[in-house]
């Protein structure tokens, strides 16, 4: 077996959609699903390409009621290449018999991704219902080198027969973000036309999003090379322009199409305007072969920066492809660009292309290897901070609240509905109220400033991160007796939101949220003694040391509380709902579906009290606890990780790998399971579908430490 080389044998329309998800290709500024590039959106295809930090904002009506919903853009479909053998006769106007995999017999049908070199090979051997044989081969990249560049290029052998030969190739912006089966019936069209063009070869499709008003200029030049008697037509209609080449070919010859294809929008810099940028980029773009030659290259480049060697060779093909997915959305590119880091890449539609705390597991890969993104990602954030003030003060704090799930202005975008697939119905979503968002934050700037110790950084915007998160964390905070307490949050385990017996949403004093206040506080004070107080009065230090040696964490039964009134809850029947449901990662809506909810239960979706081992090791975690003051001792640790070990049912991603982690260091041998769990996540699609819907980049990221760590 070779690590380089993920390989899908044959066509399974069940698999498709995890087959595009895990063979997309992108470079940071876009990336394009691995669709084959005849396809369209049909329930087993799904060609998206979406481009870093586009969003767009559409309304519509959910359960009576009004909603708005801010979508990473799927954006035209670059990739239509197809070709057909026209019979005598054949007018050639219908496409009927235009290559589609349904209706021709697949011979031979093999994908391979090269993510060494970052190729997406399809070979294929034909049978049409005429009995023509055709041999196929198609490479594609998404340039690694020049950002708005892509490329394909199709090889086409008449094995059995000669005639004519067309080959069309176009660009489609008839496509809609409606890649994720939970969200249809939202608003899905992002997409306002503006105009398409042919001419000389090169075909231009001018968009813009709606409400955004970005307008994204697509350009693709078709050369084709073989055959004789070239006859070209070019046509454009709504949403659809296309470039066909008509050849007579000879049983045995060789056809070669290319097409090169530019994205630009209109929020790119060193334009004049995106429509002629694409034209020109497409025209001066150089062949294939001469692209691929510099794609490779700076593919190299990467991967001497990122590779993270494994002895087990089925280990290291799952590494190279998770650090792979990695980079195509975190390159060094997105240092350019003003986008976050979105929880699934650019690789699918679920959480639309939101940004969350997943970044958290993304950045201790990241920040030592390409501090220029980690530096990047937290500008993103820094950009935001006018919004995340505003977002305090309207909750009555100070400082900055950033939003749970965050997309273009940074304003709060988690949906206030949801819907549980199980029972049908939508219901109040209250995880905006995952106020750790900022922690997490925070954590990012320590660790961009420890792998790069730059304290200018620290004293300029990383700092003004710091404190303006410390700012929101002590105003969230309040005294009560000696103790600080943060009342009506949620941790990090969405399955809890609120008491059973309490109208108002939101639980109160997570040790996860505590504890990591805590620790901000350190950090503040650290900075400060770094850099300086700039501009941070005597007052809030006073408040701020004395949060770190004050925040409330609750215990019982000798372990950390994941949060007040936590002992109360009940145990879950879990061998029972195992042995009903199998598969009670998605207790949640197991449990709604029931008519229960799982805020009666000691029963996490993922590690929540785990994650302040995951985050600051047992013995940072140790000093934290007793700067509280409290008492904590190693026995404490084991109990506290066996007791929410069995209690948790991993329905995240994140799970798998912090529990991995925690155990890895705690009890080696038990950690083996999650691993297990942590590198199949993706590559096996654990969470039942979900892959296809775009990758879980935080398990990505996180599992790629974890094996550089152990
Ligand atoms: C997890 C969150 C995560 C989000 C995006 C959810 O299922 O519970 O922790 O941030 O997915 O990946």
């Amino acid at each position: 077996m070779d690590p380089w080389l993920l390989t899908y044998d044959g066509y399974d329309p069940a698999q498709e959609g995890l087959r595009e998800s895990l063979t997309t290709l992108g470079n940071g500024y876009f990336a394009t699903r691995g669709a084959v590039p005849e396809a369209r959106a049909d329930g087993v295809h799904y060609p998206g390409t979406y481009v870093a930090g586009c969003y767009d904002r559409l309304v519509s009506r959910v359960a009576g009621r009004t909603v708005d919903n801010e979508d990473l853009v799927n954006v035209p479909n670059w990739l239509p290449l197809t070709f057909r053998a026209v019979d005598t006769g054949d007018d050639g106007d219908g496409d009927g018999d235009w290559f589609a995999p349904e209706r021709t017999e697949i011979l031979t049908g093999r994908r391979f991704l090269d993510m060494r070199a970052g190729v997406l090979t399809r070979l294929l051997r034909v049978r049409d219902p005429q009995g023509r044989i055709t041999r196929v081969e198609q490479r594609r990249l998404v340039s690694m080198d020049d950002p708005h560049l892509a490329a394909l290029r199709m090889t086409i052998v008449p094995e059995n027969w000669s005639g004519t030969l067309q080959v069309r190739s176009a660009l489609d912006r008839r496509v809609t973000n409606s890649g994720v089966a939970r969200y249809r019936g939202l608003a899905d069209r992002h997409l306002v036309p503006i105009r398409s063009h042919a001419s000389h070869g090169v075909i231009e499709l001018l968009t813009r999003t709606a409400t955004s008003r970005v307008e994204i200029a697509l350009a693709a030049r078709t050369t084709l090379t073989g055959g004789r008697g070239q006859v070209v037509s070019e046509a454009s209609e709504e949403g659809w322009v296309s470039d066909e080449r008509t050849v007579e070919v000879a049983t045995g010859e060789e056809v070669v199409v290319e097409k090169v294809v530019a994205l630009y929008t209109s929020r790119d810099r060193a334009i004049a305007e995106c429509e002629a940028a694409a034209r020109t980029a497409v025209v001066r773009a150089g062949s294939f072969e001469a692209l691929l030659k510099r794609h490779v290259r700076a593919w190299d480049r990467l991967w001497q920066r990122a590779h993270v060697p494994a002895e087990d060779v089925d280990v290291q093909q799952i590494l190279n492809l998770y650090v792979f997915h990695l980079l195509q959305t975190t390159s060094p590119h997105l240092a350019e660009l003003d986008a976050g880091l979105p929880a699934r890449g650019l690789h699918g539609e679920a959480y639309r292309g939101h940004v969350f705390w997943d970044e958290l597991f993304a950045f201790p890969f990241l920040a030592p290897r390409f501090p220029e993104v980690t530096r990047a990602l937290l500008r993103y954030r820094w950009r935001r901070l006018p919004e995340a003030r505003w977002a305090a003060r309207v909750a009555g704090h100070t400082g900055a609240m950033f939003p749970w799930q965050s997309g273009s202005d940074g304003r709060e975008e988690t949906p206030r509905l949801h819907l549980n697939p199980r029972s049908g119905r939508w219901l109040p979503d209250h995880s905006h109220l995952q106020r750790h968002v900022g922690l997490a934050i925070a954590h990012n700037v320590w660790q961009h400033y420890l792998a790069t110790k730059d304290t200018a950084f620290l004293a300029g915007f990383g700092g003004e991160l710091l404190v303006e998160i410390a700012r929101f964390s002590a105003s969230l905070a309040v005294r009560e007796g000696d103790r600080y307490a943060v009342r009506g949050v949620m941790g990090p385990d969405e399955y809890h939101d609120g008491y059973p017996d309490r109208a108002e949403p939101g639980l109160d004093n997570n040790a996860y949220t505590n504890v990591m206040t805590a620790w901000l506080m350190r950090r503040v004070l650290d900075t400060i003694s770094l850099v300086g107080a700039e501009g941070v009065s005597r007052e809030e230090i006073d408040r701020f040391t004395g949060m770190a040696g004050r925040m409330r964490v609750d215990f019982h039964d000798g372990v950390i509380s994941q949060f007040e009134g936590y002992e109360a809850l009940r145990e879950l029947d879990w061998a029972a709902y195992r042995e009903k449901y199998g598969d009670i990662r998605r207790l949640d809506r197991i449990l709604e579906a029931e008519g229960d909810t799982p805020n009666r239960y000691k029963a996490s979706k993922q590690a929540d009290v785990l994650m302040l081992f995951h985050l600051l090791g047992e013995d940072g975690l140790t000093e934290v606890l007793t700067g509280l003051g409290y008492e904590w001792d190693p026995a404490m640790t084991a109990r506290t990780v066996d007791y929410y070990l069995a209690r948790t049912c991993h329905g995240s991603t994140l799970s798998a790998v912090v529990h991995a982690g925690v155990l890895a260091r705690l009890r080696p041998g038990a950690s083996h399971p999650f691993l297990v769990e942590a590198l199949n996540s993706d590559v096996r699609d654990l969470q039942g579908g979900t892959t296809a819907e775009g990758i879980h980049l935080g398990a990505m990221a996180g599992a790629a430490v974890l094996f550089e760590t152990s």
